[in-house]
């Protein structure tokens, strides 16, 4: 089969089908010109009729030759829409000059043509295009009076003329606003599409540290709780919270207590590898989920962390300001639920902090702060 690699992009596609359907047009103007053809309206003979044919196929092929081997990319104007139009328009007024009687009637054609350029073209270039056609058919006429002077009557030419120029004037303004209407479109749904994003980012982030909130990390569970029913995949929880953080808060003020929670947000994810997911659980509590590649893993993670924010300089919040969190780490139990799972890590919190805070807890047996028996 033969295969365009011009044609891999969308754009591409798109010019493709637009000029596509130009040709259609072009058929339908040649099935027009045949007809008026046949009825002895035009003033050539058969063989003169063939030729002008051949040569306006040529041409027209010759756009999507252009898409298809790629070759109109290094135009400034890659879909060639004021080429073809003005292309276009030579053709129609060639057709238009070898008319007696019925030129108005092929004349009729134009605002189609102009049309044309409503997929792309802004005021300047639909006025440009129109004036070119009001110009085209007035040479037209010129070169009638010029060698066919008993064909053309010129107060009715004049007539037909100043009717051409309004219906072209009309067709350009209407074509600008619909190609005005269109990018109209465009631009709405990119600022849509933007407005989507944005939601979706802020439906799964916490405003306060720019962490992923709860809804996102209950998402992450339930996919990691998946991918550990099907196969030899594990993962561990585990819930850090803030010791004595109500304390901060009562001594210092509530935005000093926002701050430091911002400032934990910021080691967390600067600790967080890839494969773990971070989220703010609830007020001051984190929850993160690690993939358990290596049995140690967990514990060494939240246990560097656990020594990062013991040791964080909070001097710009509060001077002196020492914060401590404790964890509470449980691996995933093959068939556990979610529910489960982060009430065993609870416990285990809970466990770390009776017996002191600032620990891990990552075992059932409260004293032990190491890993799973
Ligand atoms: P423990 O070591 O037992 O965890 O003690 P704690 O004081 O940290 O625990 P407690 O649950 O008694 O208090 C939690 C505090 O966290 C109370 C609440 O005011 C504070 N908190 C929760 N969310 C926020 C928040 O968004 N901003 C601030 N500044 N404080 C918060
Ligand atoms: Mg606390
Ligand atoms: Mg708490």
């Amino acid at each position: 089969m033969l295969t365009f690699p011009a044609l891999d992009s969308p754009q591409q596609q798109l010019r493709l089908t637009r000029l596509l359907e130009a040709m259609v047009a072009g058929v339908f103007y040649t099935l027009v010109c045949a007809l008026l053809f046949l009825q002895g309206m035009f003033r050539i003979d058969a063989g003169a009729f063939v030729w002008l044919l051949v040569g306006l196929w040529v041409i027209n092929l010759g756009f999507p030759a252009l898409v298809l081997s790629g070759l109109n990319q290094r135009l400034r104007d890659p879909s060639m829409t004021m080429a073809l139009i003005l292309w276009s328009t030579v053709a129609l007024m060639v057709g238009v000059y070898l008319l007696d009687e019925m030129r108005p009637a092929l004349l009729l054609v134009y605002p189609m043509v102009l049309l044309f350029g409503a997929f792309r073209l802004n005021l300047a270039q639909f006025l440009i295009t129109g004036m070119f056609g009001v110009l085209a058919y007035l040479v037209v006429i010129l070169l009638l009076l010029q060698w066919h002077p008993g064909v053309v009557d010129p107060a009715r030419e004049f007539t037909v003329l100043v009717t051409f120029t309004f219906v072209t004037l009309g067709m350009a303004l209407l074509g600008n606003e619909v190609s005005r209407l269109r990018e109209r479109l465009h631009q709405r749904n990119r600022e849509l599409n933007e407005a989507v994003e944005h939601i979706e980012k802020l439906a799964i982030t916490d405003h306060l540290t720019g962490m992923f909130n709860r809804r996102f990390i209950s998402g992450v569970l339930r996919r990691q709780k998946g991918l550990a029913d099907r196969g030899d995949y594990r993962f561990a929880v585990a819930f850090v919270d803030l010791d004595h953080f109500k304390e901060v808060n009562d001594d210092h003020g509530h935005a000093a207590g926002d701050e430091v929670l911002k400032r934990l947000a910021e080691i967390i994810r600067e600790e967080m590898r890839e494969p773990d997911y971070a989220a703010r659980y609830g007020g001051e509590e984190f929850l993160l989920v690690m993939p358990l590649s290596d049995r140690s893993r967990a514990w060494h993670l939240v246990e560097r962390l656990r020594e990062r924010i013991a040791a964080a300089d909070m001097n710009d919040i509060v001077a002196g300001l020492k914060i401590t969190v404790s964890a509470g780490i449980a691996d995933h139990r093959p068939g556990e639920s979610v529910e489960t799972l982060l009430e065993r890590a609870d416990q285990r919190l809970y466990q770390a902090k009776e017996a002191g805070r600032n620990r891990i807890v990552y075992s059932d047996d409260a004293a032990a702060a190491g890993e799973d028996a």
